[in-house]
């Protein structure tokens, strides 16, 4: 079962570990843009899935750099991470605060994927891979950008159900 002995075994597991989580998240993101009302974080999920369909062909690139092949790992971080989202659409219903959750669970994905190549791309500069280094740092900028617009979506939400509330009470 050990299979994991030097770093070089370790960069290949995170690596697959990621590789498992974009394929998961290819498959979550457009379901996740059909469950918003709001037009701006549509928009922002169906832009994070082509980052995200980019972010799987950059890590096959990354393998075969390595000289190995992508797959043969399950991230159940991911698949948790994707079923805290689905019980956002059980629990709550279309709105701005369907959205925001919406935006909390992409949020808790994104900081996933960025510790996952924050990491990786440590091992593999440190391990002198420094092109595989280079990928695993532009998909790391990408989630970090989608994290911050993310967080700027969810300010503009917070207004929005702040004038629905008032306006439903008849304020
Ligand atoms: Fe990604
Ligand atoms: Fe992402």
């Amino acid at each position: 079962m050990a299979k994991t002995k030097t770093m070089e075994d370790l960069l290949l597991s995170e690596m697959k570990d990621l590789y498992d989580a974009e394929k998961q998240l290819v498959k979550a993101l457009p379901k996740m843009a059909k469950a918003t009302t709001s037009e701006e974080l549509r928009e922002g999920f169906l832009e994070h899935l082509e980052q995200t369909k980019e972010h799987v062909t950059r890590l096959e690139r990354a393998f075969s750099m390595l000289g190995q092949k992508a797959g043969g790992k399950k991230c159940v971080a991911m698949q948790g991470l994707i079923e805290e989202g689905e019980e956002v659409l059980d629990e709550i219903g279309e709105g701005p605060v369907r959205d925001a959750a919406l935006i909390g669970a992409a949020q808790r994905v994104e900081h996933y994927e960025m510790a996952g190549y924050g990491c990786s791309r440590t091992f593999a500069e440190t391990l002198g891979h420094s092109d595989v280094a280079e990928l695993l740092q532009r998909t790391l900028d990408e989630e970090k950008e989608t994290d911050e617009k993310l967080t700027e979506i969810a300010e503009g939400l917070v207004n929005e159900e702040a004038v629905q509330s008032s306006g439903g009470a008849g304020a």
